[in-house]
């Protein structure tokens, strides 16, 4: 888009500074492996994360950057003077991260906080019409219409992180937005792809995070396991890519080499393929609309490489029904089906719910909501709190 090739031209001449909110995180610390090995094209300028100042003391110490934000203000206050590095600053708080992630000196935003706790910071930078790569999903599972209306108002970019969107968004480049018939996300299965179906509700979370392809933070790899990581990426993708709920479909492709499809009226189907590594969606939203030589692994062409597909079993992962269903709908749809998961999954990681439970809470809580078809911020805000006041009321 337009906006991103100017900001990469002004910026040519220094490095492109980096808001990296998450840094202590699984994208976080894959972001920061990007920026170290840009030879100085990127730099952090902030690094944010909750409260494991610990990592984030390190971090800052091998990349000054000009601001640290603990968002947990006790964490922050725990920092004794001198633990960060000279000309580094420290805030604390939500409001100061929304404050710093609007500054002029911020160029890009990679917004990898998990969960709902990352919308407010990635509103702040929308509303300061920021280039923002996106791993924070959330933030457009539960406000999609609102978000990329105000990015539409205020120029802001979105660029995917979430490595299906990142190869959607390279294969749509293929033809126009009106000549696309479907876009197929793809999916691992996760660890209980093949385990016999009357074990899942004993799957413990050991079991659930034992992820067979990807290494990513824990709420993700068990949202992986029940696949509702998959619906949340459905609605993700209706709103990013301003596509109808019934152009989008679900594949299972265990190897996680080919991130997405696209297919196109005439019946070409464009792929984007790499090994499973986020280093390279990160780097492709850091360097857009260019291109470089980056960290990634490589697939090698050199040694026998099977890639296979099959339709996701429904019975096994019903959330992907529910993906469907909330991205057909809309509205609130979105915002309660992530808060209940978010909930379910805290409940099934303290042991209070089984893996199975998680999505037939969502489907229960989903149900009762009273929807809106156009939600208000506010509203959003309310009913992520109600959701995750049903989860608990039902689980304690
Ligand atoms: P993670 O749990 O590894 O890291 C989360 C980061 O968010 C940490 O830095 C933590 O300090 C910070 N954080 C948590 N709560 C916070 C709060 N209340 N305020 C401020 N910071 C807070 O998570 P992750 O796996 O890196 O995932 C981050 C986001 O990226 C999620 O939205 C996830 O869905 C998305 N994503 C991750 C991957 C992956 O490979 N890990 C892939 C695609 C998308
Ligand atoms: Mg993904």
């Amino acid at each position: 888009m337009p906006c991103s090739a100017q900001a990469i031209a002004a910026t040519a001449a220094r490095p492109v500074r980096v808001a990296v909110l998450g840094s202590t995180g699984s994208i976080g610390t894959s972001t920061i492996d990007v920026i170290e090995s840009s030879a100085g094209r990127f730099e952090a300028w902030l690094l944010a994360a909750h409260r494991s100042v610990g990592t984030l003391v390190e971090q800052a110490r091998r990349l000054r950057p000009a601001w640290v934000v603990v968002v947990d203000e006790a964490a922050a206050a725990s920092l004794g003077p001198g633990a960060l590095p000279a000309g580094t600053r420290l805030a604390s708080g939500r409001e100061a991260l929304a404050d710093l992630v609007r500054a002029d000196d911020v160029d890009r935003v990679v917004s990898a906080i998990v969960g709902a706790a990352g919308l407010d910071s990635t509103w702040a930078a929308i509303e300061a019409g920021k280039t923002v790569a996106l791993a924070n999903k959330e933030t457009l599972v539960m406000a999609g219409p609102l978000v990329m209306r105000r990015a539409e108002e205020t120029g802001a970019t979105i660029l995917p992180v979430d490595s299906e969107h990142s190869a959607i968004h390279q294969a749509l480049a293929s033809g126009r937005h009106d000549e696309v018939q479907r876009i197929v996300l793809t999916a691992s299965g996760g660890p209980f792809r093949t385990r016999p179906l009357d074990t899942l509700g004993s799957a413990t979370p050991e079991e659930a995070l034992r992820h067979p392809t990807w290494s990513m933070g824990p709420k993700i790899t068990i949202d992986s396991a029940t696949m509702m990581n998959k619906a949340l990426e459905l609605i993700e993708a209706r709103w990013l890519f301003g596509v109808p709920a019934e152009k989008l479909a679900v594949t299972v492709h265990p190897q996680s080499i080919v991130h997405s499809l696209v297919e196109f009226v005439d019946g070409s189907v464009i792929a984007q393929l790499s090994p499973p590594d986020m280093r390279l969606p990160i780097q492709y939203a850091l360097t857009h609309p260019r291109r470089t030589a980056g960290i990634a692994r490589r697939l090698d062409f050199t040694r026998p490489l099977t890639l296979e597909f099959e339709p996701p079993d429904l019975d096994r992962f019903p959330a992907v029904r529910l993906g469907h269903e909330a991205a057909a709908r809309g509205g609130t749809a979105g915002c309660v089906l992530n808060a209940a998961n978010e909930a379910a999954v805290a409940g099934f990681l303290a042991g209070r719910l089984r893996f199975t439970d998680i999505a037939d809470t969502c489907a229960r809580v989903l149900d009762r909501h009273s929807f809106t078809a156009e939600p208000t911020l506010e509203q959003i805000r309310g009913l992520d709190a109600w959701a995750r006041q049903e989860v608990a009321t039902w689980s304690s």
